[in-house]
């Protein structure tokens, strides 16, 4: 009857309310946990850079490394940005650690072109909050200055969801980034929401096609469909396509034949370590030569 209705809503309100407020002390206990750890990781140097390169399909020319953050935890295993790039931000140490970030990246890079590859970019991703902080072009700014990297050896990576937001702002933070002689790509593409009107007002130089995208490029019409109009409509914008997650030779076959300019993907190489990405430069001086591996040359 309604009595025993009622009281058993009541019962199980009160067990998913039970349920609920259990998974949320869960959630916030892990991120206050993971809030002290990486504040502490922080001080402690506990991050690293490791470094993936991107290749021209045209010339197979090596033209830039984006830089990928890591926790090396002493004695644990690395721990993925996907696991505490979302805690940096929501708690704002996003800011510190995206500051010694672009210190880093800009510090390597500078190393490279010392080492010979005096062209060479690294590509640095910014985080949404990173890109509406106030200090961005501060920290840029004297990232660049410490390292003595000349601007246009760095690229910035953000997203369309970033600036989509306040698109207006996000104009103003971009000009004035490009007004120092960096580059500014698009990650992830094709997975936000963009405005294409936006798109053309906004000064960037470079898409990046979701790996997303590319996985099954060889095998889903929709998928090849979306990779072709993306290589379109950046070609139609006077800017550079990257693809991300390139892992098959089908997968660079097929970009190179539609027109993709540049690569990146672990076909090529995963991400690397300062002294393997700079050994692995060496090796391919001349070119990413997919014959060539590592160790086993004359
Ligand atoms: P992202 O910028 O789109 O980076 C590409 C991700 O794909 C990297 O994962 C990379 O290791 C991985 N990847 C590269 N090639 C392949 C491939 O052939 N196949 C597959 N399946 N994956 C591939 P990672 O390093 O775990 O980074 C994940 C995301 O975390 C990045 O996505 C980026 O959004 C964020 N992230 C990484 N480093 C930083 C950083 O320094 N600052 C900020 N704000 N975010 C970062
Ligand atoms: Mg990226
Ligand atoms: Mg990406
Ligand atoms: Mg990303």
């Amino acid at each position: 009857n309604a009595d025993v209705a009622l009281n058993r809503a009541k019962e199980e309100g009160r067990n998913n309310f039970q349920f609920y407020t259990q998974d949320m002390e869960a959630g916030v206990f892990r991120r206050l946990t993971m809030e002290a750890n990486l504040r502490r990781a922080l001080k402690r140097d506990e991050f690293l850079l490791v470094y993936q390169p991107k290749i021209c399909t045209r010339t197979g020319r090596i033209v830039g490394l984006e830089a990928l953050v890591r926790w090396a935890p002493p004695g644990k295993p690395l721990v993925s940005p996907a696991e505490f790039i979302p805690v940096a931000e929501q708690t704002g140490l996003i800011v510190p650690l995206g500051r010694w970030i672009l210190r880093e990246a800009c510090a390597f890079a500078q190393e490279c072109r010392a080492a010979g590859r005096p062209d060479l970019t690294v590509a640095v991703n910014l985080s949404a909050r990173q890109f509406h902080e106030r200090a961005l072009l501060a920290d840029v700014a004297a990232a660049l200055t410490e390292s003595g990297l000349p601007p246009a050896n760095l690229e910035l990576e953000i997203t369309e969801s970033m600036v989509m937001s306040e698109a207006e702002e996000a104009i103003e933070t971009l000009r004035r980034l490009k007004a120092m002689g960096l580059s500014i790509s698009v990650d992830d593409f094709g997975t936000g929401y963009s405005s294409l009107s936006y798109l053309k007002r906004f000064p960037l130089d470079a898409l990046k096609i979701d790996q997303g995208f590319v996985r099954d490029l060889t095998t889903d019409a929709e998928d090849r469909s979306i990779v072709a109009a993306i290589i379109s409509l950046a070609r139609s914008l006077g800017l550079q396509v990257v693809a991300e997650g390139v892992e098959t030779a089908d997968h660079l076959d097929h970009l190179a034949a539609g027109g993709c300019d540049l690569v990146q993907g672990y076909l090529i190489s995963r991400p690397l370590p300062q002294d393997e990405a700079q050994a692995f430069l060496r090796h391919h001086a001349d070119g990413w030569d997919p014959a060539a591996s590592l160790g086993v040359g004359p």
